[in-house]
């Protein structure tokens, strides 16, 4: 046949329909957007997430458009990695994830390339946080090898090296919903419900969640790995956490609107590195304002975005607080702060450490349609002791893990949070496939889990693996001076709760 020939096209109506909403898809910024093009792609093509071995697979063969073909070529270099072992790695395995911020979804898609059927629960049904996080450069790299480009074309253009939260949500949901995650937004997990005992009259027989609305359908999913990827507040219960306590650390963030013009763009952004080195230019600050600030940071993103540590006695001095107090959470109480001087505060910081180059510090609005600016304590910071633990009821095993804030609470100025909240949702997905493997007692899987985890809070952009390309959810290509066996599984015992270990 010639290859001039003309080619028929094969393609369904309703396979081409799809196509043209997929193209929404990739554009939409929004949870409920995302959500809802989702949704007309699986209903025009009359599929579902489940069964989640096949849903990537089966898409991929439905769109067909150059730009879908484009993210497929990307998501299949990553997904023939052999960890995942084609998507057989974890095929048995049923995990729900309490969280659908950055690592909750993170930890959601590796899952899934393993073939692990995920379910994610997301209390909120917006996003909408306009802080941006700085991101390490094998944070770059990661989201790019899944198409976070594709996704979203200006990610990381030239040297940008920061994103905000809302943006990064969107990628990582829209990644976690083509790669067969299915994810509830407006449910909040509440509690964990036994699997009822052998004989019992009750019909089912595993895992159970309880969650609000209480009639979800998510209430009925039974699973064998929890994954508390709920934030800084973590909601499961067993998990003890331990305190570092600095001195007095304030941070105040503080977002105004990006018009995009010439001139805002000409500004030059303020990094976290730059201004340690800066010490001339807080004296000035001081001198002039009266604002004393230990740091301060400006990424120019969706919006100007700051994020600032200040000293006391100039936020006392400036009004912004009203009563000196030693314990921080009186002094940062809704009481005591004067919501407008803390606007004045941070507007004067941001003009002048910008030279007065922002020709307008407008606010821009948060969740609740107020002007973005917060003040926040991180005079104390919490790390989980442990990252795991099992409970067993009926002869029914639950491996719970945490990962993300819950794991490890960042401290936003250094913009730690992302980087060391991916690495621990591989981390918790390398450890799912222990457990799925079969190979590993119980005990050995937790004590795997907990010698990886003794290194997290030591990692800088200097002192991981610098070959970002070999990265895999293999502890051993991401961490040096990895010890696999620094804790023995009999030193494991004290987090397996309930039934036998071994
Ligand atoms: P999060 O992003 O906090 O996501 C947790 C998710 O779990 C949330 O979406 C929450 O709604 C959901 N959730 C909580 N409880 C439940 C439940 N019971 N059921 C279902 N869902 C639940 N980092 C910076 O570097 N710079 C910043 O300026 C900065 N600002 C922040 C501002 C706010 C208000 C918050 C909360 C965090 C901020 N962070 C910042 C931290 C940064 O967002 C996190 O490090 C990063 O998003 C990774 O976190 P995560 O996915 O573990 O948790």
């Amino acid at each position: 046949r010639s290859p001039y020939a003309t080619q028929v096209s094969t393609v369904l109506p309703e396979d081409e329909a799809a196509s043209q909403v997929f193209d929404e898809f990739m554009l939409a910024n929004t949870f409920q957007g995302i959500m809802s093009s989702f949704q007309q792609i699986c209903d025009l093509l009359h599929m579902h997430p489940q069964p989640h071995q096949v849903f990537y697979q089966q898409l991929k063969t439905r769109l067909t458009s150059w730009k879908a073909q484009s993210l497929w070529t990307k998501l299949d270099k990553r997904a023939f990695s052999k960890e995942y072992q084609k998507g057989k790695a974890c095929s048995n395995t049923r995990v729900l994830i309490i969280g659908g911020g950055p690592c909750g979804l993170r930890a959601g898609i590796e899952v899934a390339l393993l073939g692990g059927q995920v379910v994610v629960v997301e209390k909120r049904d917006r996003f909408s946080r306009n802080n941006v996080l700085h991101l390490w450069p094998y944070l770059i790299h990661d989201l790019k090898t899944l198409g976070a480009k594709k996704l979203f074309g200006k990610f990381c253009a030239g040297s940008i090296d920061h994103i905000s939260i809302r943006t990064m949500q969107c990628i990582m949901l829209k990644v976690a919903l083509l790669v067969g995650v299915e994810v509830h937004p407006g449910v909040a997990f509440e509690d964990l419900v036994d699997p009822s005992p052998e004989g019992a009259e009750h019909s089912w027989i595993g895992w159970r969640a309880k969650v609000s609305p209480a009639d979800h359908p998510v209430s009925l999913f039974e699973f064998d790995v929890l994954i508390g990827a709920d934030g800084k507040r973590n909601t499961l219960a067993g998990f003890t956490r331990k305190e570092f306590r600095g001195k007095l650390a304030i941070a105040i963030t503080a977002n105004f609107i990006n018009r995009n013009t010439q001139m805002e763009a000409s500004v030059e952004e303020i990094s976290g590195v730059a201004c340690i080195f800066n010490q001339r230019f807080f004296k000035e600050l001081n001198e002039k304002t009266g604002i004393d600030l230990e740091n301060i940071v400006y990424y120019k993103d969706e919006t100007h975005y700051f994020v600032m540590t200040a000293k006391k006695h100039s936020l006392l001095n400036k009004g912004v607080m009203l009563q000196d107090h030693e314990d921080p959470e009186r002094l940062l109480s809704r009481e005591n702060v004067n919501q407008e001087a803390l606007m004045s505060y941070a507007c004067e910081a941001a003009d002048v450490s910008t030279n007065h180059q922002l020709p307008k510090l407008d606010f821009a609005h948060n969740h609740y349609g107020q002007p973005d600016v917060a003040m926040f304590d991180f005079t104390s910071m919490f790390a989980a002791e442990h990252s795991s633990r099992v409970m067993e009821r009926n002869g029914h095993r639950l491996l719970i893990a945490l990962a993300g804030d819950s794991l490890l609470e960042p401290f936003w100025p250094t913009g730690s949070g992302c980087a060391r909240g991916f690495f621990g949702a591989m981390d918790a997905a390398w450890m799912i496939r222990s457990w799925a493997s079969g190979t590993l007692t119980p005990l050995e899987v937790l004590a795997e889990r907990e010698s990886i985890y003794q290194l997290l809070s030591q990692t800088t952009p200097e002192s991981v693996n610098k070959k970002f390309t070999m990265y895999t959810i293999d502890p051993n290509t991401r961490y040096k001076n990895l010890d696999s066996n620094f804790f023995k599984p009999h030193q494991m015992k004290r987090y397996y709760e309930g039934g036998t270990p071994e």
